[in-house]
């Protein structure tokens, strides 16, 4: 039983925010209500998906899901989804329960298959990479303008939409000086002064799909060289993780490579963060490339490489790209150029 929305849209196309999908071994159920009675059968057949649809109130739901499962010994359940009233409300109403059934936690069966991207997931995300490259190129001049963090965010995501991205992929981060140094500050209307970094991170959206891009730009010439240092020792770092991507390597491994990096520099104290996720349907999604991580990168699996340093009331550096693993290494899908003077 599947209720995690992301992957019932994997699994089906379907991208209505209120669904659950039965799959058993021989034929699998979609259950949604009247809002997406068109929407789940258009989007169902465009994906080539051939599952029974039944849309209804939550008790049609729950009948048609009665029915759907009698007999069955056992049910799964996705145990990082399904709230304790749900299961409660399931092991109560559905009558193979009182045949003997049992409900079974799951755990990362579906989001273990979204590892791999197949050649039309690739393409959505590759799309997204490429709008965000081509945003962020258009809008770079307009930096020297004097904007706030602010106005640079919107003229981004506005140039993204413009550039055919359904949206965001997350809430772009523009953070220049003392901000850049908070990994995960957003924007403020802070204006943005010639010589301090300015960190950037964004991504577009194609049709569910997410890319994610990192740049460390400056206006004008970078004011202190501690910060030029940085920049030069995250670069670096970057390109050592990097290279260490291939089938068959951890994700501890590529964390390895820039933290070695970025200490043997003499900024290891501040790099602050894991080196990467996964990217797909979600912004962040398996494989986990982190301190002593275990998850092994696989070809067609789509990372990210963000090595950073932040020091605290100066300023920070980030660099980061989208990639997919291919059979003997990775291949950026993010490409816009790492120089930071504009
Ligand atoms: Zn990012
Ligand atoms: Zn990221």
């Amino acid at each position: 039983m599947v209720t995690n929305l992301v992957n019932v849209r994997y699994l089906t196309g379907f991208s209505g925010s209120s669904g659950m999908l039965l799959v058993a071994t021989d034929r699998a159920l979609l259950l949604s209500d009247g809002r997406y009675r068109d929407q789940s059968a258009d989007e169902l057949s465009a994906a080539g998906v051939e599952a029974a649809i039944e849309i209804g109130r939550p008790s049609q739901q729950l009948e048609a899901l009665d029915l759907a499962t009698r007999g069955l010994g056992r049910l799964g359940l996705e145990a990082d989804d399904v709230t304790w009233s749900g299961k409660e409300r399931l092991a109560s109403s559905l009558s193979c329960m009182a045949s003997g059934a049992s409900l079974v936690p799951t755990r990362g069966v579906v989001e273990a298959l979204r590892i791999v991207k197949d050649e039309g997931e690739l393409a959505r995300i590759e799309a997204a990479a490429d709008i965000a490259d081509v945003a962020l190129a258009q809008v770079k001049e307009q930096l020297k303008q004097g904007l706030t963090e602010l106005e640079f965010a919107v003229e981004l995501d506005f140039e993204m939409r413009r550039r055919g991205a359904d949206g965001v992929s997350f809430e772009t981060i523009v953070a220049s000086g003392p901000n850049g140094a908070r990994p995960h500050a957003t924007v403020s209307d802070r204006r943005i002064a010639p010589g301090e970094l300015v960190v950037v991170d964004f991504g577009a959206e194609v049709d569910g799909y997410r890319s994610d891009m990192t740049r460390t730009v400056c206006v004008d010439t970078v004011g202190s060289p501690e910060l030029l240092d940085m920049l030069d020792a995250v670069l670096i770092a970057q390109r050592a993780g990097v290279r260490t991507l291939r089938p068959g390597a951890t994700g501890g491994d590529v964390d390895a490579a820039c933290r070695e990096s970025l200490t043997k520099a003499g900024f290891g104290d501040l790099f602050v963060h894991g080196t990467g996720h996964g990217v797909g349907l979600q912004i962040h999604e398996a494989p986990a490339i982190a301190q002593g991580g275990t998850d092994i990168l696989v070809e067609g699996a789509v990372v990210t490489v963000e090595p950073g340093a932040y020091l605290p009331g100066v300023g920070g550096v980030r660099i980061e790209d989208t990639l997919v693993i291919t059979a003997t290494g990775a291949r950026a899908l993010t490409k816009s150029t790492k120089d930071t003077i504009l």
